[in-house]
């Protein structure tokens, strides 16, 4: 928990979208830290969305951590069926393995709302058990601004141009993959 700011944007969320909230600041100024009461788990079906809302990493998915850097992956919009949250996540690909899901975000890396104006917050298990793609519909390659550390090695056109497809098809990425054309490839529309 060494990068926790005490911003509490973890703490209001669990507030907002859990029925009990079971964690928040203890201690006083150096001692203040983020805590779960008395030892008590986070454990409700909407929990994990303070990872998404945590803007300094210090919460994170057990499923992914250390297994990749996230320029390393492809964000591809999915939905599915879900009868506790609203079901529509950004799955995040390396190679043909789904290593996180993560709700959708906005242009300010907020969780973008619905088309109701509610936050699309997900569920936990959305987020941590639906790691196959056939448990998603596949809604597209997800817009990643060029500025954004996420857009290394996703080769999107800066001037909005579009690459030839016989340069790109088949080069090899830094980490060894190759690049497709199709699925996080060039699209005009998606610069
Ligand atoms: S959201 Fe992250 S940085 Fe903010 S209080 Fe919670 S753990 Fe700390
Ligand atoms: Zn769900």
């Amino acid at each position: 928990m060494n990068r926790c700011i005490l911003c509490y944007r973890c703490v209001k969320v669990c507030e907002q979208i859990t029925d009990g909230r079971v964690h928040g600041v203890i201690g006083r100024g150096d001692h203040a830290e983020i805590s779960t009461y008395i030892e008590q788990a986070i454990d409700n079906d909407f929990s994990g969305n303070v990872i998404d809302v945590c803007p300094v990493g210090a919460l994170t998915d057990r499923t992914f951590r250390f297994k990749s850097r996230v320029w390393y992956t492809k964000p591809v919009e999915a939905h599915r069926n879900c009868d506790k949250c609203c079901g529509k996540v950004r799955l995040w690909y390396q190679g043909e393995e789904i290593l996180r899901v993560t709700a959708r975000k906005d242009e300010f890396g907020e969780v973008a709302k619905l088309e109701n104006g509610e936050a699309g917050w997900i569920c936990n298990e959305c987020r941590f058990e639906k790691k196959h793609t056939n448990d998603w519909v596949i809604d597209g390659v997800t817009h990643v601004d060029r500025h954004s550390v996420i857009s290394a090695n996703h080769y999107e056109s800066p001037e909005g141009e579009r690459f030839e497809g016989k340069q790109l098809e088949g080069a090899a990425l830094p980490h060894g993959e190759k690049v497709e054309l199709g699925v996080g490839a060039l699209d005009p529309n998606n610069v």
